[in-house]
């Protein structure tokens, strides 16, 4: 393999500074993720534009050997000031756990880059962060293609379940459910989310009281298919529904 530079685009999905004051970074970008080492950053010019959320413009080197690139360069091309509000930066930061568990290195999406630029835009500025963080979390693991199954009981197959499924996130039976059943709102949106538009999703939210059961649904079905997620433990809703 030989060393080569590459310029590439993309928001900061995760950010991990080593004892050595190495800044470890992943870029999610319309050419896939990436994960690269910015040597000495926390000290240099670089560890301003290297902050979760940002919309970087790297330059990173590959070199012949070491498997991870260097950030030799890093411009800032945007950011949302308003994600470090204690109302949003738990739900953006469950999306930028999301991507990360969900899309691999060198996959190309650039449906996935928009999908999830999408959602932090609509975190940072909606009066409802919350709402978009549900939806769009839905979305990408639609992209991904990890949709839970909801025609059918997860646990014996009878067609239109709509009882919540404590285990796995999806939608048990009647007969096989120990729980009552999904409100209509909720239980349409669990239906419905992964193909209707963002657009048409936002324009029906689900009434607040019926969430934590949707979030309970999802981090079931998250840890079951794909694993822990740690932004989980900073939801306010999820702390609500852990203690209601
Ligand atoms: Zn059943």
């Amino acid at each position: 393999m030989r060393a080569r530079t590459a310029n590439r685009s993309g928001i900061v999905i995760r950010r991990r500074v080593t004892p050595a004051g190495d800044i470890i970074v992943t870029l999610l970008t319309p050419q896939g993720k990436l994960k690269a080492v910015a040597r000495g950053g926390v000290k240099g010019p670089l560890t301003s534009s290297l902050n979760l959320f940002h919309h970087v413009a790297v330059q990173v080197y590959q070199g012949p050997h070491n498997d991870l690139a260097s950030v030799k360069q890093a411009v800032l091309e945007g950011a949302l000031p308003t994600l470090a509000e204690p109302g949003r930066y738990a739900y953006a930061h469950l999306m930028a756990e999301f991507a990360d568990a969900l899309f691999q290195e060198g996959e190309f999406s650039e449906q996935a880059f928009d999908l999830f630029s999408g959602a932090l835009r609509g975190i940072s500025r909606q009066p409802d962060p919350e709402w978009v963080a549900l939806v769009m979390s839905y979305k990408l693991l639609g992209l991904a293609g990890i949709v839970p199954q909801t025609a059918r009981c997860a646990r014996c197959g009878t067609p239109d379940p709509a009882h919540p499924d404590p285990l796995g996130g999806q939608l048990l039976c009647g007969n096989c459910a120990a729980l009552p059943p999904y409100p209509d709102a909720a239980l349409d949106f669990l239906q419905g989310v992964v193909r209707r538009t963002v657009r048409a999703s936002m324009d029906t939210p689900v009434p607040p009281e019926q969430r934590p059961a949707l979030w309970r649904a999802l981090e079931r079905f998250v840890t079951v298919q794909i694993g822990g997620v740690h932004s989980w433990t900073q939801l306010v809703p999820m702390q609500a529904a852990a203690s209601g």
